[in-house]
């Protein structure tokens, strides 16, 4: 039996006051909290092997390659890749999708090609692509969702044409909570010719993937979402596509050899990944992902559906609240408006309870658009949180209202 409580311990952040009262954190889409593990793992290699990798000779600088290598070859498994030089270290999903933007985009797109992205993308996955079309001459479009926030597919098919060059889709939006359909959206997409990036930014920390079975081209995402450490992030990229791509970022450790006349580059991953990385990083997501499977992705994944099912049928006894994204089987985010009061002072008020949530756009700006909102309060749920915390959001929300309405 899934015991959040026990897990809780794990994380020592959780015990902590914020203005006083006990920590509800519920801004997970944002960033987890780390567990001691992951802690544990990032000073241990400050205090027993930190050296630069990949270049010395020495035994600490031995240990710390050993360690980097073995995090990549966690996250190969983790993601089910074939080849470990699929997985490239990166900043985070934001510089994984802007690596492909730059190198694969700008050697395989032109004038009147076209890139499909969807509505409900992040910031992340819709301004590489744009910033694409400015230099090719390339056209974005844009598959529609209804207002559950479910994408309409039978539109897919007209949208995908000779020109499509790139689809970018994100399995889970971070503003809804909708899982997409992405094997449905990759075989059309072949299909016609495309390739197709996923950004698994919102994923990972709550649906299994398997690279080769999902047979996507690339996939994105960051580890601080996935109870790991921020700056440290991976872009998967399919081996004959990777090897084909001119490097992202020129200097140390992405060459094979260098003279004024001519510089050779390194093989993948190494090609990508210029300069000294972020090691602590790379054995920080190593032990992130370690302790994610030590807990179990389902059993994750079935305690946070409890967790947003609770969410979702107590906010029928609050008038006039509202969710935002109502897909069927979305994942654990519960977005929401509140009549007559902006999601900012909702997050403001909940906070001077300890409550923590996000309000704002949350970088979907045309998912705002769409709904003709401003902004939303979002809250987001991880394995460490408890029906306990569900409620105290709720005797939250009903004081916020209390506050304002009367
Ligand atoms: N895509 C999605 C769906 C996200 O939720 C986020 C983070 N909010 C990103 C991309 C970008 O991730 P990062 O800021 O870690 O690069």
């Amino acid at each position: 039996m899934f015991d959040p409580h026990l897990w809780r311990r794990q994380f020592p952040i959780l015990e902590r006051k914020v203005h006083g009262k006990p920590l509800v954190y519920l801004d997970n889409a944002a960033t987890t909290q780390k567990p001691l593990a992951v802690l544990d793992a990032e000073r241990y290699y400050f205090e027993h092997f930190n050296a630069n990798i990949h270049r010395g000779v020495h035994a600490l600088s031995q240990e710390a390659s050993e360690a980097f290598e073995g995090a990549r070859e966690k996250v190969r498994a983790f993601l089910g890749a074939a080849h470990v030089e699929e997985i490239i270290f990166t900043r985070g999903a934001t510089e994984a999708i802007n690596l492909v933007a730059q190198t694969w985009g700008r050697t395989h797109l032109e004038a009147g090609d076209e890139i499909l992205i969807s509505a409900m993308e992040h910031h992340a996955n819709i301004v590489p692509w744009q910033m694409l079309c400015e230099m090719t001459g390339a056209r974005l479009k844009v598959i529609p969702m209804d207002e559950r926030g479910v994408l309409l597919m039978d539109q897919v098919d007209h949208l995908l044409t000779a020109r499509t060059r790139l689809v970018g889709i994100t399995l889970v939006s971070n503003a809804l909570g909708t899982v997409n359909p992405v094997v449905e959206i990759i075989r059309k997409a072949h299909a016609a010719g495309a390739r197709v990036l996923v950004d698994g930014a919102q994923a990972v920390a709550h649906v299994a993937v398997d690279m080769v079975a999902l047979g996507c081209d690339f996939f994105v995402f960051s580890g601080h979402k996935l109870y790991g450490p921020t700056g440290i992030g991976v872009l998967y990229g399919k081996k004959d596509l990777l090897t084909a791509m001119p490097p992202y970022q020129g200097g140390g450790d992405m060459i094979l050899q260098v003279t004024f006349e001519k510089t050779t580059y390194n093989q993948i991953p190494y090609k990508f990944e210029a300069g000294t990385p972020h090691i602590s990083g790379a054995i920080g997501l190593g032990a992130a992902i370690d302790f994610v499977r030590s807990v179990g992705l389902e059993n994750i994944a079935a305690h946070e559906d409890r967790l947003l099912q609770e969410a979702t049928e107590r906010a029928q006894r609050v008038n006039g609240l509202r969710i935002i994204g109502t897909a069927p089987g979305k994942a654990s985010i519960f977005s929401f408006v509140l009549e007559g009061i902006h999601p900012h002072d909702i997050g403001t008020i909940l906070d001077s309870e300890g409550v923590a949530i996000r309000s704002g756009h949350h970088c979907a700006m045309p998912v705002m658009d769409y709904f003709h909102l401003p902004a939303t309060a979002r809250a987001s749920f991880a394995l460490y949180n408890t029906l306990e915390e569900v409620e105290s959001l709720f005797q939250a929300i009903e004081r916020v209202q209390k506050l304002f309405l009367n």
